[in-house]
């Protein structure tokens, strides 16, 4: 019998998209079978959404991973509008793990459940139940180092952690920036605050530990974790397994951008994509798309309808959003841009444009998936951080890992200005000040092939925590 485990990803592509990955991968070269946990809901939000339902389509399933849908949570019974993003989340996931229990003794309690960051009641479950509990994480080694720092600095600081006047300092890793703090850490008194620091003060629960990240990619902070004796003292063991990715996919609504891109020169196209939930402001969008025009690059770029409301105006829509670009892109772009630039409505398979040899660059929002996409293929970046920790990423890959270049805005400055826009793609695209970028983010691309293959650390990785499971089948 091949071991048996399950997997629950929380809501939202950003993990759902990992944590089926890593589960084929558990299938096909680890021979295990996996039951898939997927939340699903009533009505608007992530599990409902078409790039959902194209990732989880029967052919895209090899036969020993099965998906088990979790009762349906009534949205409109446990959420109102005034929740903000990680609130909604959380609530909508709390509710469902009610049948975590039933479900995972009707499926006939697994070896192991495997969670990402925010389903750690399910760890209360496992203990009843005796099922180890393993959490996959689907941000950057460094930010889970900064969330396990964040228990110890929610404890002795006073006040908020947005009026500290100095960088806060994590044991072994770089200082965090105040401005790049997530928004969920920066004022105590909010619902955010609270569902954050709910969940990762629980991590340290965990069996075992999952990064999406391999030894190469974040050396110092999986040293800090490995080493430092305040990390040793509240880690549980950990495995590096990444870059766990999205795989090449068929979608046949590509097809039209896939051929333009056949005929473009190697490494001369902008790629253009904001993660599953990223929109702009109006004024941003204009000076965007100005900057994107005066850069004189080519592009391909994915699209949404701007809103004042959020930075992450889809997440809860992702790929339903379907719009007209013409009615909110500047008069005049579209014309001007043409032959050079393509422009996709609110979606695109972007793995099937960054492995592409004809991108050279891509704008991302840094969500840690769309980073290992990228650098899984060699492209360097442009950081447009938006929401979650992306101004953190932002920050740590221009800086530490030397992969993606962030436009220079000045503080309080809402709006980068298209020239500056510019500046940056052609830098990325074009200029000598890029070639280190560029150099930097195919000798990380050549690592990751290394970890991922066998023998690799990252297979191995998996190989030895499987084992610990086969002895209990
Ligand atoms: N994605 C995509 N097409 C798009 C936008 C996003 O395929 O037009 C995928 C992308 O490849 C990645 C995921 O959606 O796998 C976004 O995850 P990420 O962690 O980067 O950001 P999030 O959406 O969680 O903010």
């Amino acid at each position: 019998m091949k071991p048996h485990v399950a997997v629950l990803p929380s809501l939202g592509l950003g993990h759902l998209i990992p944590l089926f990955e890593f589960s084929k991968r558990l299938v096909l070269h680890h021979g295990l079978q996996v039951s898939f946990l997927i939340i699903t809901t009533t009505t608007d939000d992530p599990s409902s959404s078409a790039a959902n339902a194209q990732l989880l389509q029967p052919s895209n399933l090899p036969s020993d991973l099965h998906l088990v849908h979790l009762p349906s949570v009534d949205v409109d019974k446990v959420t109102n509008s005034e929740m903000q993003i990680l609130t909604r989340i959380c609530t909508i996931t709390e509710e469902s793990l009610r049948s975590l229990k039933s479900v995972l003794m009707d499926i006939g309690s697994p070896k192991a459940l495997i969670v990402d960051l925010l389903s750690t009641q399910a760890f209360d479950v496992c203990r009843e139940l005796s099922i180890p509990a393993y959490s996959f994480v689907t941000t950057p080694v460094s930010f889970f180092a900064f969330s396990l720092y964040f228990v110890e600095l929610d404890r002795t600081v006073e006040g908020d952690l947005a009026d500290l006047p100095e960088p806060i300092q994590v044991p072994g890793c770089s200082p965090v920036r105040i401005e790049d703090l997530l928004d969920q850490a920066r004022i105590r008194n909010s619902d955010e605050y609270k569902w954050f620091l709910f969940h990762v003060s629980r991590w340290r629960l965990a069996d075992g530990i999952f990064f999406n990240s391999w030894e190469d990619l974040e050396t110092i902070p999986l040293k800090a974790i490995r080493e430092n004796p305040f990390f040793k003292s509240v880690t549980p063991p950990v495995y590096t397994v990444g870059p766990v990715t999205k795989q090449e996919e068929q979608d046949e609504s590509a097809a039209e951008y896939m051929s333009w891109l056949d005929e473009q020169p190697p490494n001369s196209v902008l790629f253009v994509a904001l993660g599953s939930g990223g929109t702009l402001s109006g004024e941003q969008m204009i000076e965007f798309a100005w900057g994107l025009e005066l850069s004189r690059q080519r592009f391909i770029w994915v699209v949404r309808k701007p809103t004042e409301v959020s930075s992450s105006g889809t997440f809860f829509n992702v790929g339903n959003d379907t719009n007209s670009p013409e009615e909110y892109l500047p008069e005049g772009f579209l014309e001007k841009t043409q032959g050079v630039g393509v422009v996709v409505p609110s979606w695109t398979s972007q793995v099937a444009v960054l492995r592409h040899p004809s991108t050279g660059g891509f704008i991302s929002h840094c969500g840690w998936n769309s980073t290992l996409e990228s650098i899984a293929h060699g492209v360097p970046m442009i950081a447009w951080p938006l929401y979650a920790e992306q101004k953190m990423n932002a920050t740590v890959l221009a800086e530490d890992t030397g992969v993606a270049v962030k436009p220079e805005v000045k503080a309080g400055q809402m709006v980068v200005g298209r020239v500056e826009i510019a500046r940056v793609v052609r830098m990325v695209m074009e200029g000598d000040e890029g070639d280190e970028i560029r150099r930097r983010v195919r000798e990380l691309k050549e690592t990751a092939t290394k970890a991922l293959g066998v023998s690799g650390s990252s297979y191995e990785s998996v190989c030895r925590v499987v084992e610990e499971w086969k002895p209990l089948s």
